[in-house]
């Protein structure tokens, strides 16, 4: 027995006049965010102590990041990033440092995989169990596909110095995750 349905429900009149435009609330707190933390980078610089540190490169749009940090034991003690790029790179390098600091490295790489999933559409933030809290700001990056690396740069870039490896692109064959659809 096959099973279809040869009729379509006509969206002849349950069509929306606009564009259904996301919740004011939450594009106005993304915008608010994204200004702040690109304004006011937090832990802006590099540690002279580092223990850890790798460099993030998104050949697409031009960011490129570096990112030091020092375990204190098994948790984030000190981190820092600087370096050269756009609006929601610098505002999620500057965020993600906030958050895992202070953070165990098992923590953080939790926090690493459920950012990557959300800017990728694999995890909602609205229906799902996560860690993000005020980071699931950035689930709006899922549906523009180019600045998907941009905000995922600097947790990859993280990921890397954690497991020491000194230079992370997302291009190619490198490329760390798959942001294609
Ligand atoms: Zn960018």
């Amino acid at each position: 027995m096959r099973w279809w349905r040869p009729f379509t429900k006509s969206r002849k009149f349950s069509a929306e006049p606009h564009p259904i435009e996301p919740a004011m609330d939450s594009k106005n707190l993304y915008q608010e965010v994204i200004l702040d933390h690109n304004k006011k980078p937090r832990n802006w610089g590099k540690l002279a102590d580092a223990s850890h540190q790798a460099e993030g490169l998104n050949p697409l749009c031009g960011d490129h990041i570096w990112l030091s940090l020092k375990l204190d034991g098994d948790k984030v003690g000190s981190i820092a990033f600087e370096g050269e790029s756009c609006a929601i790179c610098k505002a999620s390098s500057s965020m993600m440092t906030t958050n895992v600091k202070g953070k165990s490295v098992q923590e953080a790489e939790e926090l690493i995989r459920e950012f990557r999933d959300m800017a990728t559409g694999q995890l909602d933030t609205g229906s799902q169990l996560h860690h993000l809290g005020r980071l699931s700001v950035f689930a709006g990056v899922r549906d523009l596909p180019s600045r998907v690396k941009c905000a995922i740069l600097p947790w990859h870039t993280l990921h890397a110095a954690l497991n020491s490896e000194a230079t992370i692109s997302t291009e190619g064959d490198r490329d760390p995750v798959e942001t294609e659809r």
